[in-house]
């Protein structure tokens, strides 16, 4: 069977990947590609802070062997998951060790180190413009240059994926994607990292009272990238001064800490940040020979830094699936949708406080519960451990719903909050 990948990114590179251990695979990507890793237009969020869960660390870990101290060795930095410095609306969250090794590193750098190791073959400079049916299965795509044939095509073409339209244009009926926007604006500058300075460190915004937030990561060649977040509309800007203006607002010290840290680039922006679900799972009429995975199918609001493990996720989804007909691609279309589901959950449950949608019961119970949690994680080591298992995707939301947890969060309230600046001036710890 030949499969084509549209789009190489890292749902496509994984995708491809996977299916080239049983079948013929080309990766068509738009942009031209180089060897090392370097910002391209095609993936304009390469700019901002790419976090990787613990999770899809591990997947990357088991498809390629040795590419986490490959990109030790790169720059990259290791460390425990629960080393990173996070301040929520309450206070600083506990510290425990966590035994989950957390990689930061930047996007670019990332994306090249999977390219290097990906087995299917990569054809770069490549626009896919179209899809080539025959009757009501798609046997292939159609690109500015002509045509290529396929047994099956996998859209990976990221958030700008046209594939709604492609299948609208083909008579196939799509529903209306589900979309929640929390309006949340990036802006990214790369510093120097100061000696002493923390791995990850980030304020995070918390609805409806915190829209601000940032997420500070150390990654390679010494350098700072620091991401300067703005929910519903509250967006960070590309002058400089109101850059720093905007840390220098923020609860915790981050502005104090990066005195010492000197910008190397201009200020990056992105604002196109609204989670976005597809729903191909419900399109009864699916074609055969067509499947969607990462943002084309479902896109996350980056602050939860979901979407990479949620690709990595689906790409194990094509061992064991050889059934590619309409029946076989609706089949897998479900299952992505499942992957996707829970994390879909717990960041558009959260950005719901960023809507003026009239919150229903279960997201009255959700708002309740999540208060707990911002001060359980603050003062309760056990709590904190369980909260980054989840965030992180190594355990499901429902695993918090137990006694135990219950009984302990009960102890905590939000009127019981931590000083928000930690004494001892710059260290927050
Ligand atoms: C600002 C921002 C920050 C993010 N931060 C995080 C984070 O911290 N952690 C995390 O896990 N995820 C993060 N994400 C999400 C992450 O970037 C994606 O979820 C992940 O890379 C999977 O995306 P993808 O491969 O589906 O799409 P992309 O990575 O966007 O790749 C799509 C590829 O398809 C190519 N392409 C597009 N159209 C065509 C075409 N017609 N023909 C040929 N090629 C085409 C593009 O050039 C690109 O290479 C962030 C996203 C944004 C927007």
């Amino acid at each position: 069977m030949k499969a084509v990948v549209i789009g190489g990114g890292i749902a496509g590179l994984l995708a491809a990947h996977v299916l080239s251990e049983s079948h013929d695979v080309v990766v068509l990507e738009r942009d031209k590609l180089s060897d090392e890793p370097e910002y391209r237009s095609g993936v304009p969020q390469g700019r901002h802070v790419h976090g990787l869960l613990v999770r899809g660390g591990e997947i990357l870990e088991e498809l390629f062997p040795g590419l986490r101290a490959e990109l030790v060795e790169a720059g990259a930095h290791l460390t425990d998951a629960g080393e990173a410095q996070l301040l929520n609306s309450v206070g600083w969250l506990a510290k425990a060790d966590t035994g989950l090794p957390l990689l930061t590193v930047s996007r670019p750098l990332l994306e090249t180190h999977i390219r290097r190791r990906v087995t299917a073959k990569i054809v770069d400079g490549v626009h896919v413009t179209g899809l080539s049916f025959s009757g009501s299965t798609v046997d292939g795509v159609v690109t500015r240059d002509g045509r290529v044939d396929a047994d099956l095509v996998v859209d990976a073409s990221g958030r700008a994926s046209k594939l709604t339209t492609w299948l609208s244009d083909a008579g196939v009926a799509v529903p209306e994607p589900v979309v929640v926007d929390s309006r949340t604006g990036y802006a990214t500058r790369l510093y120097t990292a100061p000696e002493d300075f923390p791995v990850v460190i980030a304020e995070l915004a918390g609805a409806p009272d915190h829209p601000r937030g940032c997420a500070v990561m150390r990654i390679e060649g010494g350098r700072l990238m620091v991401t300067a977040q703005g929910a519903a509309g509250d967006h960070p800007s590309r002058d400089p001064e109101e850059y720093d203006r905007f840390l220098a607002s923020l609860r915790g010290p981050l502005a104090e800490m990066l005195a010492d840290a000197e910008p190397l680039t201009p200020i990056y922006l992105f604002a196109r940040t609204a989670s976005r679900r597809s729903g191909y799972e419900s399109v009864r009429d699916w074609p055969g020979g067509l499947v969607a995975v990462g943002d084309s199918a479902c896109s996350f609001n980056p602050v939860y830094g979901q979407g990479m493990t949620v690709a990595a996720l689906e790409s194990l989804l094509f061992r064991g699936h050889t059934d590619f007909s309409a029946r076989g691609c609706h089949a897998f279309q479900k299952k992505v949708a499942k992957v996707a589901a829970e994390a879909w959950a717990m960041s558009s449950g959260a950005d719901r406080g960023w809507t003026d949608d009239e919150p229903g019961t279960a997201q009255r119970l959700l708002g309740w519960f999540m208060k707990k949690w911002q001060a359980g994680i603050v003062h309760d080591p056990d709590l904190f451990r369980r909260f980054v298992r989840v965030v992180h995707m190594k355990a499901t939301p429902a695993s918090l719903m137990n006694p135990v947890v219950f009984r302990r969060l009960a102890k905590y309230s939000r009127q019981d909050p931590r000083p928000e600046r930690r004494p001892g001036g710059s260290s927050p710890r």
